[in-house]
């Protein structure tokens, strides 16, 4: 008998996409279910943008893309990336795909062999591990307390690295927890990364316009022009300009690098999206003031989701500095039990509770590798938002 291959006994199934179906369930059987587990801007797509994408289909833009992407949004994006980020990378130097999660593959296996060592700080996207462990690599997991502002420490990485480290995974602003590195942060990283010259930092800053700092986040290739030809700035379209559905991502780094993940990538999706690419192009050149509106927004909604979490009891949270999560510690719900007279044992417990008892659906800790947490999005309509805290106090007030 045929069987399913060895490489997907050591996947896990996304968590998110687990919870976020289990609220369409409860929905479909009529239950009133909040869903404050997806990753995903709960703004549209802008119009200009939406017009560009509508106009490429009348236009026939409908063949075959170029495999690296359409010149025009690699100008565009590489106009972009000096003016937001200080980079300087030409368009050749820039790989654009549908989304950053087949970037994030295509250069893990261009760039690094199976055996190799990855190092993902925690807490992490859910996806990382699953992504290195696709191309055979092996996670190395770096825990970064929330007495280091859930930030890689330099003498944590520097114990991390070992003779088979190729790669470091680094998110910012983080999901999911919204941490923020700041400039000294990053330096204090670049020291140890300069004294091993084989590994490559992979730097996904796709929230990069979802940040609360005056400045936004820096890139790490901005750091020292030593490091550059070591670093990939993977980005993307579906957070701050809410093209989730678009699939659209880009890559830039060293040439080599580029060109051999353009190379992998190829053989997996064949390119991108004509019409997403047209709509990118729109996305990064035509007017972007709704990134600024639609931050104000988030950040709005962030400091009465932290208030309203830190008064409720036996969960308290720090304040995060991007993206759309709060990343919520509920080790004070341990060993308390629940209305349905089950004892909580896990942040998952503790988050089935929240399903079953107030009817709001959030994602565990465990699968970003930190425990006992929960990551609440708050990327919902305000009044919305405010429901589901009331129904959280609520919850948390019954554990007995
Ligand atoms: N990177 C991080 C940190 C994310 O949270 C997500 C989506 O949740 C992605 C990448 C995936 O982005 P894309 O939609 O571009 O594949």
């Amino acid at each position: 008998m045929a069987t399913l291959g060895n490489r997907l006994h050591q996947l896990t199934p996304s968590a998110t996409m687990h919870m976020t179906a289990l609220a369409e369930r409860m929905r479909a059987d009529g239950h009133d279910v909040i869903g404050l587990a997806g990753g995903e801007s709960d703004f549209d797509t802008a119009d200009n943008v939406k017009e560009a994408g509508i106009a490429a289909i009348r236009a026939n833009i409908t063949r075959y893309p170029p495999g690296n992407g359409r010149e025009d949004l690699r100008r565009a994006l590489s106009l972009k990336l000096r003016q937001d980020n200080n980079l300087d990378y030409p368009p050749d130097q820039i790989l654009v795909s549908s989304g950053t999660k087949p970037l994030i593959n295509a250069a893990l296996m261009a760039l690094a062999d199976p055996g190799d060592e990855v190092i993902v700080p925690a807490p992490y996207w859910v996806s990382y591990p699953e992504i290195v462990r696709l191309a055979g690599q092996n996670p190395v997991f770096v825990p970064c307390p929330a007495s280091s502002g859930f930030r890689l420490q330099a003498k944590d990485l520097a114990s991390a690295i070992t003779p088979r480290t190729r790669a470091l995974l680094l998110n910012s602003p983080n999901n999911p927890s919204g941490a923020v590195y700041r400039e000294a942060d990053l330096r204090e990283l670049l020291e140890v990364l300069l004294l091993h010259p084989e590994v490559w930092i992979l730097t996904d800053e796709i929230y990069e316009d979802i940040c609360y700092l005056d400045k936004r986040p820096v890139s790490f290739a901005t750091l020292d022009p030593r490091i550059v030809p070591r670093v990939i700035t993977i980005n993307g379209f579906s957070k701050g300009y809410a093209m989730a559905g678009w699939r659209l991502g880009f890559a830039a780094g060293p040439k080599p690098a580029i060109n051999a993940m353009q190379t992998v990538v190829w053989h997996i999706n064949g390119g991108c999206t004509s019409i997403s690419q047209v709509a990118g192009a729109e996305a990064v050149s035509g007017d972007r003031s709704y990134l600024e509106r639609n931050a104000k927004s988030y950040r709005a909604r962030r400091d009465l989701a932290v208030a309203a979490i830190n008064k409720m009891p036996r969960l308290s949270c720090e304040v995060p500095d991007g993206a759309f999560f709060l990343w919520v510690n509920c080790a004070g719900t341990i060993g308390r039990r629940t209305p349905g007279g089950k004892i909580i044992q896990s942040d998952s417990d503790f988050v089935a509770g929240a399903i079953e008892h107030a009817g709001i659906v959030m994602l565990p800790g465990s699968p970003f590798g930190m425990s006992p947490y929960f990551r609440m999005s708050y990327s919902i309509d305000p009044t919305i938002l405010r429901k589901a805290l009331e129904r959280l106090h609520a919850y948390c007030d019954a554990l007995a």
